[in-house]
């Protein structure tokens, strides 16, 4: 059977390791859409090689380009965030949600709506909406299948297993680019050196994210929401290998880990291939020749993004939304150097802080429209605390 298949941010770190598993096995695909942004080249040379329905780029000043480069093939293309959710209308068996930031939530929620099984790498959806992805899941029989590693990791270890009899969930962080840097150091970080990950090959947000450890604070919440486990329950792991990539503890003294090359297409392919297993050009781990395993406690000096997700957790509502929008902005600033590397978190500090006594704010209803709100807000928000930082 043909599956019809749509990737939102195909253009991007994720998308592209999405497209070489399905270009391995095109036959077995029907590609519905494809999205990107910027990069129209690699968003046409790709809708056109693998016959996509439709092309959708974020920015519609780049529709005109995307037509051209298309032209000759039956291609329906079009532009702009009303797009996307047109095209996440689409009908199709399985979507990748792999656009970065707040902006993927939208056209997730909308596939959802279609009953389409999301194949969900957009960790910012659950940190925005946990409850509101989840309930639309609900509400329409749809599956969400995680693709963030270590959440794929947990995934695996509970197969089988009730949920109840869970007494830990152990994400495990590489540390980073920063991981065995000083403070001073760190200060004086530069965009391009915490660009540069030491075992995975990224997108540039997420790269540096992950040396604040802003990626793991995301993926604390991400784990609460995803799969409704107490925060208490959830410990962050400092393993700078990333072969571990999480554990599970149960109620008897038991831990399942899971192991991998840390390669995403494990990831995606098993959400793709879900529930089954199939062959993947993985690499096979060789743990005789590894010989040893590191791990250590997340230090929270100087990465306190992992207190502040805990901070967000307590406060719930919407405070997900405001945390992950301030961040966003923060990372803007910290890419055009307005800002020092840790001005990030005390940006983001400093917004919680402001917000969080705002109870009508935080206490919306989860609706996109509220969810968008909270987010312009403390995008906005950052900015100033951004700019008062740097003047
Ligand atoms: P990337 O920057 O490489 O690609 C992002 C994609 O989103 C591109 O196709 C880009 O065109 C599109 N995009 C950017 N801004 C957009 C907007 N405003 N509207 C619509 N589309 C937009 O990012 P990535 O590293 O592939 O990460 C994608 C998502 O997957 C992120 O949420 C990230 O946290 C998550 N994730 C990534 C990895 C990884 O290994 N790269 C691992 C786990 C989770
Ligand atoms: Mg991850």
């Amino acid at each position: 059977m043909v599956r019809r298949v749509s990737i939102f941010g195909a253009t991007g770190s994720i998308g592209q390791s999405t497209i070489d598993l399905i270009r391995r096995n095109r036959d077995a695909y029907q590609i519905v859409a494809l999205t990107g942004g910027q990069n129209i080249d690699r968003l046409a040379r790709d809708a056109i090689d693998l016959n996509a329905q439709a092309a959708v780029t974020s920015d519609p000043a780049r529709l005109e380009d995307l037509r051209a480069a298309v032209s000759g093939h039956q291609i329906d293309v079009s532009a702009g965030a009303d797009a996307l959710i047109t095209a996440a209308q689409r009908p199709a068996d399985w979507v990748m949600s792999a656009i970065v930031g707040a902006a993927g939530l939208a056209p997730g929620i909308e596939a959802l709506k279609h009953g389409t099984t999301l194949a969900l790498a957009n960790k910012e959806s659950l940190v925005t909406a946990g409850p509101l992805l989840m309930a639309e899941a609900r509400a329409h029989g749809a599956r969400i299948l995680p693709v963030d590693s270590e959440h794929s990791a947990v995934f695996q270890a509970l197969v089988g297993e009730d949920i109840a009899a869970v007494e830990k969930v152990i994400i495990t962080a590489s540390g980073g680019a920063f991981r065995d840097w000083s403070l001073d150091r760190i200060a004086t970080a530069t965009p391009e050196q915490a660009a540069t990950h030491p075992n995975w090959d990224m997108g540039q947000r997420i790269t540096i994210d992950s040396a604040s450890m802003f990626n793991k604070a995301l993926e604390l919440i991400e784990t609460k929401e995803f799969f409704g486990i107490d925060p208490a329950q959830i410990d962050v792991l400092v393993h700078p290998q990333s072969l571990v990539h999480a554990l599970v503890g149960f109620r008897d003294g038991a831990v399942m880990a899971h192991l991998g090359a840390p390669d995403m297409r494990h990831a995606i392919g098993y959400a793709l291939h879900w529930p089954d297993r199939r062959d993947l050009p993985v690499e096979r781990i060789d743990l005789a020749r590894i010989g040893q395993l590191q791990f250590a406690a997340p230090d929270d000096t100087r990465f306190p993004a992992l207190r502040l997700a805990r901070d967000v957790m307590d406060t719930g509502g919407l405070s997900g939304a405001i945390f992950n929008a301030a961040k966003e902005a923060a990372l803007d600033d910290f890419i055009a150097r307005r800002i020092a590397f840790l001005d990030m978190a005390r940006v983001v500090e400093q917004v919680l802080t402001d917000l969080s006594g705002d109870r009508r704010l935080i206490n919306a209803a989860f609706t996109l429209d509220n969810v968008a709100n909270a987010d312009q807000i403390a995008r906005v928000k950052a900015h100033e605390v951004a700019a008062r930082l740097n003047g």
